[in-house]
């Protein structure tokens, strides 16, 4: 075990601090183990002292935080960084299916009128919702967003109140 280093805004087993992941539980040490736990009963963490970082080794690649003393910083991620370009193929791939349906809709219109007057209309919006859908979803799975535990806790809280 390591010895406090008497300072609250150190990362040490005495400590109990916001868990990273859900945002709203504590963490705090495991009795006879070196190793972190959160009050929403999910999450496991190992620590390194030395580094003050925490590290959640149940996701692969591991999720790293730093503790700069006050709150945490996301631990940076081999190939795992958002970068500007990764904007541009998110517009692209919402853009691009649905002006390409867009268009076919306004080459070949339906005939005014008709029953099915309204499907391009529809279309073009389902073409952009499920497009938007799929790449909400990836943005989720990238950043491994805990999206269910956050709303699982949330919704205990409320309750709490
Ligand atoms: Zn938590």
């Amino acid at each position: 075990m390591h010895t406090s280093k008497n300072s609250t805004s150190l990362l040490d087993y005495q400590g109990i601090y916001p868990c990273p992941v859900c945002r709203l539980g504590k963490i705090k040490s495991l009795s006879l183990m070196e190793a972190f736990g959160c009050d929403c009963g999910k999450n496991i963490f190992t620590a390194d002292l030395e580094k003050q970082l925490l590290k959640m080794p149940t996701m692969q690649p591991p999720l790293t935080w730093y503790w700069n003393g006050k709150c945490w910083q996301r631990g940076q991620l081999e190939g795992r960084e958002w970068k500007w370009y990764h904007w541009l193929l998110v517009v692209g791939f919402v853009m691009l299916p649905t002006a390409l349906v867009a268009l076919s809709a306004y080459i070949f219109p339906a005939t005014p009128g008709s029953n099915l007057s309204w499907l391009p209309t529809i279309w073009v919006g389902l073409a952009f919702l499920l497009h938007l859908g799929i790449v909400g979803w990836l943005i989720i799975e990238f950043y491994q967003f805990p999206f269910w535990t956050y709303l699982r806790v949330s919704w205990r809280l409320l309750l709490d109140r």
